[in-house]
């Protein structure tokens, strides 16, 4: 077959000629010119397996390498499967995994892409990694960590955001494999840099933790201590700082629920059950990496553990003591809206249908206006409500004498 990268007639295209010639893999050469892998492929390089060889590496692993490992066990990205120790990689940022792959020598790892008949889609499909052998990790993770210095903190930290780090409404998001890693990244940046982040509980592992930085000026400051160990890596700048058009996601959920309407004068104040529809909207920048502004994943994620978790075959009323007077669309939107715009300070917009004939729309404050105002008035009344304890004998206050009684 002829390459259409160089014109040159060659018996299988291979990762070793595109990349001499056009410095392209397989994978991406098929992309670029939108072409199903199964008609570049011959026989023989499909279900190969791998028969690379890794070699056992000796001596002490350099600095360098060292943070670039931490950073991906932070991000949980180092895959121990028997002999062998793989990290993923995208074809969007093989640009990062070829870099990684050169950081990581030290570790003895090397690139590897893999084509597979799929059997559920009938295509083949390409799979990036790069792999090692598990021995040359050593014990990590197990090694006391008095016996060597802990790897850069920063340098480790790029590299899990260049990886994992999502960027929504101007706020970072920064997802650890291990509660514990997250923490102390957490602290490190609160007391060495100024930098402040809260801690969210991790969409999809219960083991994990989720950072997001506490304001946008938290997020700006982080990406400026990082300008240069990201401005290093293929793409993972940019992924933060260049322009980019915006849009705006959709993801529908529903759940069953009852309710009744406190005071209502006519039949809502009754019990009555029914199926909600939730619209959820978010708006923002499109990732040049992922393509998206939000995972449709996470979001759905998000939003059934905030949302439809605590709803789904509940009575509402009772489910939240912020619907308790009142469950109308109106206010479940505005307590919903709460509920979510910690995980997506990107939120623009909630529709919710209580019948295919009546819904709600709702746009609620922005996550720092949430954060400077905290919960509405509107939903909290009852948790404020105060009256004066009515004056009995002597004008001492009932809950007084009580407590005066114990004293006594
Ligand atoms: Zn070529």
């Amino acid at each position: 077959m002829q390459c259409k990268e160089c014109t040159e007639s060659v018996e299988m295209l291979t990762n070793e000629h595109l990349r001499a010639c056009s410095g392209l893999t397989v994978h991406e050469y098929a992309i670029r010119h939108h072409l199903p892998l199964e008609t570049l492929l011959a026989p023989g390089q499909i279900n190969a397996g791998d028969d690379n060889i890794y070699p056992q590496v000796t001596g002490s692993p350099g600095e360098p390498a060292r943070a670039a490992l931490l950073g991906l066990r932070w991000a949980g990205l180092v895959r121990e499967r028997g002999a062998l120790a793989e990290v993923p990689g995208e074809v969007r940022r093989l640009d990062l995994l070829l870099w990684l792959e050169d950081r990581l020598q030290d570790y003895g790892f090397r690139f590897c892409q893999e084509y597979r008949y799929a059997d559920a889609t009938h295509r083949v499909v390409a799979t990036n990694f790069l792999r090692t052998r598990t021995t040359n990790l050593g014990r990590a993770g197990k090694t006391p960590v008095a016996v060597e210095p802990l790897p850069d903190f920063i340098q480790a930290l790029a590299v899990l955001m260049a990886h994992v780090a999502e960027y929504q409404a101007g706020y970072l998001f920064m997802p650890f494999a291990r509660a514990a890693d997250g923490r102390d990244a957490a602290a490190r940046l609160r007391q060495e840099y100024g930098i402040d982040c809260v801690e969210l509980d991790a969409a999809d592992t219960s083991e994990g933790v989720l950072l997001r930085t506490e304001t946008v000026a938290d997020a700006q400051a982080l990406l400026h201590l990082m300008e240069g160990p990201l401005g290093a890596m293929p793409g993972a700048r940019e992924r933060f700082t260049a322009p980019m058009p915006e849009a705006t996601v959709s993801k529908e959920l529903v759940f069953d629920a009852a309710h009744f309407i406190t005071d209502h004068p006519a039949k809502c104040s009754n019990l009555h059950g029914g199926r909600y529809l939730l619209h959820v909207q978010v708006s923002g920048r499109i990732d040049p990496v992922t393509g998206c502004v939000v995972d449709y994943g996470y979001l759905k994620r998000a939003v059934n553990r905030l949302v439809v978790e605590r709803f789904d075959h509940h009575t509402l009323n009772y489910a939240a003591p912020e619907l308790a007077w009142r469950s109308s669309t109106e206010m479940i939107c505005v307590h919903v809206w709460e509920c979510l715009v910690d995980y997506l300070p990107g939120l623009s917009g909630l529709r919710l249908y209580e019948t295919s004939q009546s819904w709600c729309d709702y746009r609620g404050p922005s996550l720092a206006e949430h954060q400077a105002r905290g919960t509405s008035p509107l939903l909290d009344h009852f948790q404020r409500l105060e009256r004066p304890p009515k004056t009995g004998d002597g004008g001492v206050a009932p809950q007084r004498r009580l407590r005066a009684v114990a004293a006594g």
